[in-house]
Order: structure tokens, then sequence, then C-alpha cells
């Protein structure tokens, strides 16, 4: 289970601390999902960076499954990151010199037993599960902005997290291509069993979901 309690966070600036976000509460159980939808600026990156350990929250505490990464080692942090949370970006963020493959093992480098034959099938398994089988040579360049951003969910989930954050999944992608993104992400949501949060604008997206919630004002509403 996620549990967000009571989370604030605030940037430091040359004119002070700037608040985001102020005592943000939310709890989701294995198989929900959520939409977080709010103009922009309004935290929705920060909030998912902070549910998804990139960011420390000010105040408050984040866990998943009982777990705080911010009371655990550095290497053990690090674990968490790469294992029990996958991201999924607005900009797919692939490397342009690697094959869709080889994005998608990125991931398990920081693994104990690094890149295995294993993970590679996994990896393999994953294109395929995103339709993608007979594309997992391509690099980036050679794949259209759909396929790129179905490269970037595998490569979440390599790690096999239980939780999957994706930050406007569908933001840079033409309609058809977005609907079709956003119909596998609800597939393997389902299939796989996790804890779904995502940020769009989309409302249509946002009504596949089991709960919607809107930043505004600091606060996070539902
Ligand atoms: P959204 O994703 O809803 O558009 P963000 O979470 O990206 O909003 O940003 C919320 C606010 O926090 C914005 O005003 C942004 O300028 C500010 N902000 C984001 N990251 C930082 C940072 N590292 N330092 C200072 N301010 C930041
Ligand atoms: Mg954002």
């Amino acid at each position: 289970m996620l549990r967000v309690d009571r989370v604030s966070k605030s940037y430091p600036t040359p004119r002070g601390p700037l608040a985001i976000l102020d005592a943000v509460s939310m709890s989701l159980d294995r198989g929900e999902s959520a939409a977080i939808m709010g103009p922009s600026g309004s935290g929705k990156s920060t909030l998912l960076y902070v549910i998804g350990a990139l960011e420390p929250p000010t105040s408050g505490t984040v866990t998943l499954d009982g777990d705080d990464p911010w009371t655990m080692s550095e290497q053990a942090q690090a674990a968490f990151r790469s294992r029990r949370v996958g991201f999924v970006f607005q900009d797919h963020l692939l490397l342009p010199q690697l094959t869709a493959l080889e994005n998608v093992v990125t991931p398990a480098l920081v693994h104990p037993g690094g890149v295995t034959d294993a993970v590679r099938d996994r990896a393999r398994e994953l294109l395929a599960q995103v339709g993608l089988a007979d594309r997992a040579d391509h690099r980036p360049a050679e794949l259209s902005g759909g396929e790129r951003q179905r490269v970037a969910i595998a490569r979440a989930l390599i790690g096999s997290p239980g939780l999957l954050l994706c930050d406007e999944p569908t933001g840079n992608l033409d309609r058809t291509s977005a609907a079709a993104v956003a119909g596998l992400l609800m597939d393997l949501h389902a299939q796989l069993n996790t804890i779904l949060v995502a940020v769009t604008h989309s409302p249509a997206l946002a009504g596949r979901f089991g709960r919607r919630f809107e930043l505004d004002a600091r606060r996070l509403v539902s």
C-alpha cells in the first residue's frame, strides 16, 4: 500500500522557501489507480517526485508497504528507486544511442546481479507486452512517438515495481497514439496489479482511473 501522510514540500529559493505542497495526504491499496489533475505549475510533478523518492518531502512521510525510503541507507534507497518504483515521464527520456531492448534493461544496471540473461528475457517479454516484439533492435530515432513511450513503459516495469508513476505520459502524443498508450497503461495496470498514479490533463484518461484528485492551492482534493 502507498501512504502519503501530510506531505509538505517547499523549494529553497534566494527569496526564501517556496511552498508547493501543503499537507497532502492520500492512500492507495495495491491494484488501485489514481489520476492527478491540476493547472500547470500546481505541483503535480513535484508530488510525483516526492511519491517516487526522487525528492524528499519537507515534512510528512511517504511509505510504500510500510517502508520509508528516506530512512534507508543510500544503497537501499537506490534499490528502492530502481526496483519498487517505475517512472514514465512526458518525454520518453530514452537514450538515443541504445536500442529499445538496451533501453528497457538500463534500470537493471544498478540491480545487484546487473543485466543478466533473465533480465534480458524479461525485457523481451515486456516489449512483447507493449506490442513491440519486432522493434527490440530499433533505436529511438527509428520509432514513432507512441512506440518510444511504449518502450519507456516497458523500461519502467523491468524491476517489477509495485508502484508505477506516470507524469503526463500521453502529453506529447497525437490523439491516436495517446489513446493507444493510455489503453496500454490501463491494461498493464490491471494485469500487473500495481498501484498506478498518473498526472494527466486529459479528462478522458482521468475518467478511466479508480480515483481522481485535483491539486489546487497546494492542497490535494478528491
Ligand atoms: P506541475 O507539474 O503541476 O506543472 P511542478 O511540480 O513542475 O508543477 O512545479 C510546481 C512549482 O514548483 C512551479 O512553480 C515550479 O516553478 C516550482 N519548482 C519546481 N521545481 C523546482 C525546483 N527544483 N526549485 C524551485 N522551484 C521549483
Ligand atoms: Mg509537471
